[in-house]
């Protein structure tokens, strides 16, 4: 069996690397490399630097959000067995922002396929196929309604657990915008394994330009010109395994409790609010165009760049001026609006 992922380490632990500080136009970049939230984090500032901050939140939102650590929020909760758990404000609203996604996409995005994610083995990297059995016998599990959020406290039922995994980083990018901002840093780049979230704009005022990976690899898709906002892609390709000659992946379909299957081999997202870009990021790779063409005529903030399996893109009309394709591949392009 081939096994591709990233590398996960359990003990919180942030490397800060000051990787290069270059010039140009007058306008200092400082580049830092931290490893956090069980992936690679990339920061560039382009005025003040400010990566001890995001250090620093990116720490006590892992601390507090982690599915691996017992001690966490998220630890807490799993092994409440159905009672009631208090928990801080980040966490409550991440929860609050997960029910809105849940409701608004018809269950695509659901915390609960915790389960369904750890049968799999994607957790913690001991991977296998299961038998329909053992799927069948958690996908009842799964189901947000069920989730009650009152006040600071949180009931999970019994025999049901959460994973914030699809939603934890947007909310990261978004709190450590805030923060910068309020400390006066006005020009950065955060990328936290996929979830681009920028600061500002570039110090001559121009928009950032974002690159947008190529899931086969190789030269980017494309790329797309934003001012302050989130850009988060998810995608079949960053975590998952082979076997028998069969691609499995870590987006989980959870009325299915299989990976989701619906011809897509990235979704991108963009929009003000960071948490809400990454969960609507793993609720369209799960529910694909019909989803996001409902979605998007009651969110008229959301903009979407879609790649099929047959190397087809599906994009909001309000972006396509923002969007430069890699040559030659702009010519599959379908409006999803
Ligand atoms: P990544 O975390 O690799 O950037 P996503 O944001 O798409 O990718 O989140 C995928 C993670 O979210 C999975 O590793 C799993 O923990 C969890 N997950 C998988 N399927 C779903 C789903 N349908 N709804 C909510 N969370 C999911
Ligand atoms: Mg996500």
């Amino acid at each position: 069996m081939k096994i591709i992922t990233i590398k996960i380490v359990s003990a919180i632990s942030v490397l800060i690397t000051a990787l290069s500080i270059s010039s140009c136009n007058n306008a200092k970049k400082i580049e830092t490399e931290l490893y956090a939230m069980n992936t690679i984090i990339k920061l560039s500032f382009y005025k003040e630097d400010g990566s001890q901050l995001v250090s620093e939140e990116i720490n006590r939102i892992e601390k507090l959000l982690s599915v691996t650590d017992t001690e966490s929020d998220v630890g807490q909760i799993n092994c409440s067995g159905g009672q009631g758990v208090s928990v801080s404000k980040d966490t409550i609203k991440v929860l609050n922002t997960a029910k809105n996604i849940y409701n608004d996409t018809n269950g695509c995005f659901d915390p609960s396929v915790y389960p369904v994610v750890r049968l799999w083995g994607f957790t913690t990297d001991e991977y296998k196929v299961p038998d329909d059995n053992e799927i069948d016998a958690l996908v009842p599990y799964v189901d947000y309604s069920r989730v009650r959020i009152d006040g600071s406290s949180v009931i999970v039922p019994k025999g049901m657990q959460l994973d914030l995994g699809g939603i934890a980083k947007g909310y990261a990018g978004e709190r450590c915008r805030d923060i910068l901002v309020k400390n006066g840093i006005t020009s950065a780049v955060l990328s936290i394994g996929g979830n681009v979230q920028t600061v500002g704009l570039k110090p001559d005022g121009s928009r950032w330009k974002i690159g947008l990976k190529n899931p086969d690899g190789g030269e980017n898709l494309c790329s797309i010109e934003v001012g302050e906002c989130a850009v988060v892609t998810s995608g079949g390709y960053e975590r998952y395994f082979e076997k028998d000659g069969k691609v499995y992946h870590h987006i989980i379909d959870p009325k299915t409790g299989k990976p989701a299957s619906g011809g897509y081999k990235s979704v991108t997202v963009i929009c003000q609010n960071g948490a809400q870009a990454d969960a609507l990021s793993t609720a369209f790779f799960v529910g694909g165009e019909k989803l996001i063409g409902e979605y998007l005529k009651n969110h008229k903030n959301v903009n979407v760049i879609l790649y099929t399996d047959n190397n087809e893109f599906y994009i909001s009309r309000a972006i396509e001026d923002s969007i430069t394709f890699q040559t030659g591949k702009g010519q599959m392009l379908h409006y999803i609006d």
